[in-house]
């Protein structure tokens, strides 16, 4: 099959896919995105991603483009058309367009969207998680407001590229205090020799990840400790365990950090675990 995507209204041929030169998104990174996730044809935890959404829209002053559950038919339409199975949903939504200015439109203009799908096996992801991952840290250079989940991305995109190119598969920001805020892509968690599960606090020094929520509940009902603190890299080197967090890569062990091996080098059973669990509760929400 040949991939779709919706564009404004429309749907195309996804190589026929294309937004105006003067998107405010092109040219200013105007604009936010959403990641859903397709489990066995069906997107999972909605509500959580909407309700990201929203806020993300609100904190930027851009209007809700449609109707939720126009927004919620489209997806639908563009999974099915190109038949995913299990993979994700990026939705972008941009000011619209207009004449280069960094202000807002003095006139109002009609937000952009974009909505695409794309396939993702789930065995490749649980085999790395079943591997354990490696990390490395570098400084936080991002803007104050990373909590929005604004497209502009050129802090991560170089910190995921300098993972890649030092072997690694995420790279963790360490802030100007030495506190690890978060990864590139990723929520980032640390299980202490104490058996206190660690993850930085809900702030606007993180995006607050979907999948971080969900562990955080499915942890808390496990009856595990908890805590959303900040940690530094020196407290995650000698963690018991570590893991990121996200959409895609639901629990992920991370098992080095640099060149520390955390615990003895292989998946914790606290990660995997919650790994499982996860797992589980978003794909009972599927809808
Ligand atoms: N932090 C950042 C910077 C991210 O880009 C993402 C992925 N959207 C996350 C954390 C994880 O969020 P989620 O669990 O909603 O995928």
């Amino acid at each position: 099959v040949s991939r779709i995507a919706y564009v404004n209204g429309r749907y195309v041929a996804h190589r026929d896919a294309s937004v105006h030169i003067e998107d405010r998104g092109y040219q200013l990174a105007d604009g936010i995105y959403e990641v859903f996730e397709v489990v066995d044809r069906r997107l999972v935890d909605v509500s959580r991603h909407v309700a990201r959404l929203t806020r993300s829209l609100r904190e930027l002053r851009i209007a809700m483009p449609m109707e939720l559950s126009a927004l919620h038919v489209v997806m639908r339409e563009v999974i099915h058309r190109n038949r995913i199975r299990d993979g994700i949903v990026y939705l972008q939504v941009t000011r619209g367009v207009a004449p280069r200015e960094h202000a807002f439109p003095a006139r109002p203009v009609q937000p952009a969207v974009v909505v695409t799908a794309r396939r993702m096996e789930r065995a490749p992801r649980d085999a790395r998680a079943g591997q354990g991952i490696r990390v490395i840290t570098v400084p936080d250079s991002r803007w104050a407001r990373v909590d929005i989940k604004s497209i502009g991305l050129l802090p991560n995109v170089l910190a995921k590229q300098a993972a890649y190119e030092a072997g690694a598969t995420e790279a963790w920001f360490v802030d100007s205090d030495g506190f690890i805020t978060e990864g590139s892509s990723t929520n980032a968690w640390i299980l202490t020799g104490e058996g206190e599960i660690v993850t930085a606090p809900g702030s606007h020094g993180i995006l607050s990840g979907v999948t971080r929520s969900i562990v955080l509940e499915v942890a808390a009902r496990r009856g595990l400790r908890l805590a959303e603190r900040s940690f530094t890299r020196t407290e995650a080197m000698a963690a018991a365990e570590a893991f990121l967090t996200s959409r895609t890569t639901a629990v992920t062990p991370v098992v080095q950090i640099d060149d520390q091996l955390i615990g003895d080098g292989k998946p914790g059973p606290v990660a995997s675990d919650l790994r499982a669990l996860c797992l589980a509760a978003s794909a009972a929400t599927r809808a």
